[in-house]
């Protein structure tokens, strides 16, 4: 039995974040489809080591806060591998907190996170792409991006500003045959987002029974979705299969974002 052809061989991409959850799972499966892949973020882990030297994934330490050090990184991939073709807009921070619990440094931390880092980062990607045949930028947003929720009020914001953001660049840079498009995750098990938020509730157990109650298929089939199901919609909307599909916001939430549940 002869295995099926990598659809990405001869790419390169850079994907922050990439070193947990959604973005070390996205960054493996992408190398797995022959793409050569660059990772930063800010919090390398030693534990990744042998895993990412096997499939060769290039990683180093970068802020994406700091639009120098994220310039830095999309740069020297491009040069370092003579071509860019993907940017994934991964690294991102939870903000569990009230409105009037918000301080400006809570709010800069989250939007230049989850918000600037992303435009900052497609600024720094576009030229690379256009001295190519065009490129593709996949944004992580959120379910949050799509219907705000009451626990994380300014976390919704730059999730919902983020799925504006992928629409906007989307239709400036279509003519540069540059996609844009979001995927947009409902709970996500074995991310060090989630386990933050689960080792912060008094029953871990029962937060998580609740997490996965809000997502119909989730509730169905008993679990949630796993780091690598977003990977797979990654490597989809990066794909030549989806040439057609610019400034989508992906659902991957087990229908959490389609309405109230059946009891
Ligand atoms: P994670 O904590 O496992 O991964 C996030 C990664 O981003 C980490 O490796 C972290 O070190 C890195 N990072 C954070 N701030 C950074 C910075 N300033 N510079 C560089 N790297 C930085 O969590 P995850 O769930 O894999 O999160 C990935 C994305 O998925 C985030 O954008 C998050 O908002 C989104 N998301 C997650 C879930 C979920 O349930 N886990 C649901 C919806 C959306």
């Amino acid at each position: 039995m002869t295995s099926a052809p990598a659809t990405l061989s001869g790419r390169v991409a850079v994907i922050t974040g990439g070193a947990s959850g959604i973005g070390r799972a996205t960054a493996m499966l992408l190398a797995e489809q022959g793409c050569r892949v660059f990772i930063g973020d800010y919090r390398l882990r030693s534990e990744n080591h042998q895993a990412f030297q096997v499939l060769g994934i290039h990683a180093s330490e970068c802020d994406v806060r700091n639009v120098d050090d994220l310039q830095h990184l999309i740069d020297s991939a491009a040069d370092t591998a003579g071509r860019l073709d993907i940017l994934v807009n991964n690294a991102g921070i939870g903000m569990v907190k009230q409105t009037t619990e918000v301080t400006e440094s809570d709010w800069d931390n989250a939007l230049d996170t989850n918000l600037k880092a992303a435009f900052f980062g497609s600024k720094a990607a576009i030229p690379h792409f256009l001295n190519g045949s065009g490129g593709s930028i996949v944004n992580i947003a959120s379910n949050a991006g799509l219907l705000p929720r009451a626990h994380d009020p300014v976390y919704s914001i730059s999730k919902l500003a983020l799925v504006g953001l992928t629409k906007s660049l989307a239709l400036c840079h279509a003519k540069d045959r540059i996609r844009i498009n979001a995927v947009c995750p409902g709970p996500v098990g074995d991310t060090g987002m989630m386990n933050d938020d689960l080792d912060a509730a008094p029953d871990r157990v029962f937060a998580e029974q609740q997490i996965i109650a809000a997502s119909p298929m989730a509730k169905a089939l008993g679990r949630m979705t796993d780091p690598a199901e977003i990977a797979a919609a990654v490597l989809y909307l990066v794909s030549d299969a989806a040439y057609m599909v610019t400034g989508t916001a992906l659902a991957i939430d087990g229908g959490k974002s389609l309405g109230v549940p059946p009891r």
